[in-house]
């Protein structure tokens, strides 16, 4: 017999799977001996009330043996042989359209500008030891895309439930471990993204695509009105029967080789602010109601919070619980953070972005194209923050209470960012329009979770990819771009998604279109 069930129990009686099976016996007064298998559907934490409870669905099967893998497995083709289609960046968007290109009988090609997962990992390790930002390879550039070296936080406010639960699935079949498929905050973590990232190339090199790193695009190759592949810096030309651009939201050069050729692009909204980076234990006390913190069995406690300040929204952004803040410049003149924890979130620190929304009209004009007057915001105030952090990748901060005061803070607590933090008056350099607004944000998250303003926080500068600064407009039935047939804007850069399950959803919507665009040449 199959029974699904609905518990509602303490946190030691979900930690694992024999204390689990207590519970199921306790529920249904079966015999230890009579439940062959416990499978967790959903875990969920409630911290409202006093004491912690987890929510748990389980399906558990008595006198009977499970007979379904607890996930689905795809089968790729062979298509070695097969029309090749260029895909632009190894991020998630690029590498879910490859995956969704085999499926669908199509050769992907990728060209990505960085190297690929492992050695990348060389060059992030210098930022944080010598400050040398490699412009190729970084945080943001590299094999696996932004989301490589991050929290690997896999949840998505997408409605569209069934495409997320595919993409999990695919992220199973690649070596992720299946409780992404039954956590409410499903994350795998910096330690283990890598391999998964690895697997999925892979598989796309073994079903006939290729993989090129070091590959840079330099420019779309256009004829008669239509994308028929990309010329990289290197001398190379790659060429396919359509191109899907899936370069992220940190490739200016990209912007700037499209608007140079006419290609039309829009500028976007973002979210601008800081990295705010409390102690975990602090985080715990508050989110779990107790003293004595998260204890044996909860894990490192998350926060989210959202308020409206002089019409713009204010928010905290991709939190890390027990976490470390990085630095995720793409270029050596800026300094930009953001965060990412490793799977068990075992470190001492919560992070998080504190971002108040930006539309364009909220930035001063400059003599660029319209479409790009946010993202040169963006880059001017990456820019300052190098400067005010001495020129190197040190990056300014001050405590949290000091800047609500407008004081200075004469030192810092120690904190997860390697490269170090310099003291400085946020308060005073950083535009008004949005310190004034991170202040009624922060009032407004101390209400409701009481002793979060504190100096034992400290806010470090700054915060700026939180998504495009430019879309690139397509087709809404097609996907293709609004004027050039041929070229698919997909992922992050195209202005379409924001995270990692979004980016490869977009990749795999863009990958179906392309296909069908193909059969009908
Ligand atoms: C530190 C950090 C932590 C994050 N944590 C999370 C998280 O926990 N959860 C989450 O959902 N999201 C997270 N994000 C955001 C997430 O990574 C992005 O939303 C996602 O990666 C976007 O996917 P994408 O494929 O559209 O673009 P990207 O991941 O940015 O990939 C673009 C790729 O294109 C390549 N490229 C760029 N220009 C060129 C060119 N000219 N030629 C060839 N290749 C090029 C780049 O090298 C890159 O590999 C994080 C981001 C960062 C930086």
């Amino acid at each position: 017999m199959v029974r699904e069930l609905q518990l509602r129990i303490l946190p030691e009686e979900a930690a694992n799977e024999q204390s689990l099976r207590r519970a199921v016996c306790r529920e249904t007064g079966e015999k230890p001996e009579a439940v062959n298998a416990v499978r967790v559907l959903k875990r969920s934490i409630d911290a409202r009330q006093r004491t912690v409870l987890v929510n748990v669905s389980l399906r558990v099967f008595i006198r009977e043996e499970p007979a379904e893998a607890a996930y689905r497995t795809i089968e790729y083709k062979d298509v070695s042989g097969c029309r090749p289609v260029v895909i632009v960046g190894a991020g998630p968007a690029g590498l879910f359209a490859a995956l969704r290109l085999i499926e669908l009988g199509l050769r992907p090609v990728i060209v990505e500008r960085g190297k690929n997962v492992r050695d990348r990992k060389k060059d992030i390790a210098l930022i944080s030891r010598e400050h040398l930002v490699n412009p190729e390879s970084n945080y943001c550039f590299g094999e696996g895309g932004a989301g490589a070296y991050s929290d690997g936080k896999l949840y998505t406010r997408s409605r569209k439930r069934g495409s997320v639960d595919r993409i999990l699935n695919i992220f199973c079949q690649h070596g992720a471990s299946d409780a992404i498929l039954s956590d409410v905050h499903p994350h795998i973590g910096t330690d283990k993204l890598p391999r998964v990232i690895e697997n999925i190339r892979n598989r796309i090199i073994h079903s006939g695509g290729e993989v090129h790193f070091g590959a840079c695009m330099e420019s779309p190759v256009i004829r008669n009105g239509e994308a028929l592949g990309v010329h990289t810096r290197d001398g190379r030309t790659f060429m396919g029967a359509a191109v899907i651009l899936a370069t992220g939201h940190s490739a200016r050069d990209v912007y700037r080789c499209l608007s140079m050729r006419n290609i039309a692009l829009e500028a976007k909204g973002i979210a601008v602010g800081v990295r705010l980076e409390h102690p975990q234990a602090l985080i715990d006390r508050i989110r779990y109601h107790s003293e004595d913190g998260r204890g044996k069995y909860l894990p490192a406690a998350e926060y989210s919070f959202v308020a409206q300040s002089a019409g713009r929204g204010v928010y905290s952004f991709c939190m890390c619980p027990g976490g470390f803040v990085v630095p995720a410049a793409s270029s050596p003149d800026e300094v930009v953070v953001n965060g990412m924890s490793p799977s068990a979130r075992s470190s001492r620190w919560a992070n998080a972005g504190m971002v108040v929304e930006i539309r364009p009209e909220d930035v001063p004009h400059s003599n660029l194209p319209a479409h790009f007057a946010v993202m040169h915001f963006q880059e001017q105030l990456e820019q300052l923050c190098r400067f005010r952090g001495g020129l190197s990748q040190t990056a300014p901060a001050q405590r949290m209470a000091d800047f609500m005061q407008k004081r200075d803070s004469p030192d810092l607590p120690v904190s997860s960012y390697t490269p170090g933090l310099r003291p400085s008056p946020l308060h005073d350099w950083m535009p008004g329009f949005i310190t004034s607004r991170l202040c009624e944000g922060f009032r407004q998250f101390d209400k409701v979770s009481r002793g979060f303003l504190t100096n034992e926080a400290v806010m470090i500068g700054v915060e700026t990819r939180t998504s495009s600064p430019v879309r690139i407009p397509r087709d809404r039935e097609t996907m293709q771009h609004v004027t050039l047939k041929g070229l698919y804007p997909c992922g992050e850069g195209a202005g379409y998604a924001g995270g990692i399950v979004s980016a490869a959803t977009d990749g795999e919507l863009c990958a179906e279109q392309a296909a069908a665009f193909i059969r009908r040449l």
